[in-house]
């Protein structure tokens, strides 16, 4: 593969890499922008069919992050790392303290967090060779969970949604069909319950489906029907690509707004959503609420200050809608406009 010209197109940055044969670590941290202050983003575990598939997947999810946690405020580029899974037999804590040293040698440009196939031992463990982690245990002083925060940005932004949409401050009589009710699917309901709001559930585990039936009164449809609901909100909160050729003409609801990183299957799906007049919260900004959460470990965690700057995802959401309308733009190209505005305006 032909790094160097991948690394261009992504507009970079660095890439690290380290090998451990000891540990069997084959490791690239990827820091995408540190205009704003240090990398941040999660370090992801999993079996990659290459070496250039593991590439590109650290390259394209650094640069996710650069956005996100610039729309988001924060003080801090992006970064990812990608951790191979090695195909025999290893031992998880060597090789995690194996990438806490590489993580520390990298003398702070890059903090990792947890993602894709890591856990919270994974980032204790690698908490014993370097203070730059973080979705460390709360006994520590970590934030735990950011599923709860990521599920309260996503309710602000709804809000903001339908105060665009339909000129209403409040989500009660709201109906919202939730596609998924794992962590922040759950923690979503909840929210949205609490609100006044009116729940249709999907999740391929049915006893996740029910648990929000039993909870929050949510009706519980197939995982195909998600899509036919007719509703005020489409919240996906599972997987990413739905919104694609054969699922947007099936919405019936003026609103897409949901947890799921990269919902759109292609740029294009962008304009169809315009097209069909439904307003679209763009997914790296409606979902920022986990990383605002761990971003305050850095400098000492506050739930309190976490809570205050997640509300502010309304903030966020409605801005970016009142220019795409004002502009005659999609919200994810607002949204993209206001993160280069931002990088250009306050880069240090
Ligand atoms: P999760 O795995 O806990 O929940 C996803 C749920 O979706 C699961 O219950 C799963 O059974 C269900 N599901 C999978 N495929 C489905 C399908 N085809 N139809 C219906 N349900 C299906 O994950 P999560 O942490 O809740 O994250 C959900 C999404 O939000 C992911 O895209 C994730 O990347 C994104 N996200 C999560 C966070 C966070 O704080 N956890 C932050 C930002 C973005």
């Amino acid at each position: 593969m032909d790094l160097f010209a991948r690394m261009t197109a992504y507009e970079y940055g660095e890439v690290h890499v380290r090998v451990d044969a000891a540990t069997g670590l084959r490791a690239i941290v990827a820091i995408h922008d540190s205009r704003l202050g240090p990398a941040l983003g999660g370090c992801r575990f999993i079996s990659y069919a290459d070496e250039a598939a593991a590439f590109t997947d650290a390259l394209r999810l650094a640069r996710g992050m650069t956005y996100k946690a610039a729309l988001a405020g924060l003080a801090h580029g992006g970064g990812k790392s990608v951790l191979v899974r090695p195909d025999g037999p290893f031992d998880r804590e060597a090789l995690f303290r194996a990438f806490g040293r590489f993580v520390r040698d990298l003398g702070g440009r890059y903090i990792t967090a947890e993602d894709s196939g890591t856990s919270l031992q994974d980032m204790e463990t690698i908490r014993t060779e370097t203070k730059h982690v973080t979705g460390i245990d709360p006994s520590h002083g970590g934030s735990g969970d950011p599923s709860p925060f990521t599920a309260l940005g996503v309710r602000r932004g709804i809000e903001a949604c339908v105060k665009h949409r339909l000129g209403r401050d409040s989500l009660t009589g709201v109906h919202v069909a939730v596609q998924g009710v794992g962590h922040v699917g759950y923690h979503l309901c909840r929210e949205l319950h609490a609100a006044g709001a009116v729940l249709t559930v999907c999740d391929v585990e049915p006893a996740r489906a029910e648990r929000a039936h039993v909870e929050f009164g949510a009706r519980v449809v197939s995982n195909d029907e998600i899509f036919d609901i007719e509703a005020d909100v489409f919240a996906p909160c599972a997987l990413g690509a739905v919104l694609d050729d054969k699922n947007i003409p099936r919405l019936r609801v003026g609103i897409v707004a949901g947890a799921a990183n990269n919902q759109l299957a292609e740029p294009r799906h962008g304009d169809a959503l315009r097209a069909r007049g439904i307003a679209y919260a763009p997914d790296y900004a409606i979902n920022a609420g986990g990383l605002i959460n761990v971003a305050l470990e850095v400098k000492g965690y506050d739930p309190h200050e976490a809570r205050k700057r997640t509300l502010k995802i309304y903030d966020t959401i409605a801005e970016v809608l009142r220019r795409a309308d004002a502009e005659g733009m999609t919200p994810e190209a607002v949204a993209d406009r206001m993160v280069a505005e931002r990088l250009t305006r306050t880069a240090r």
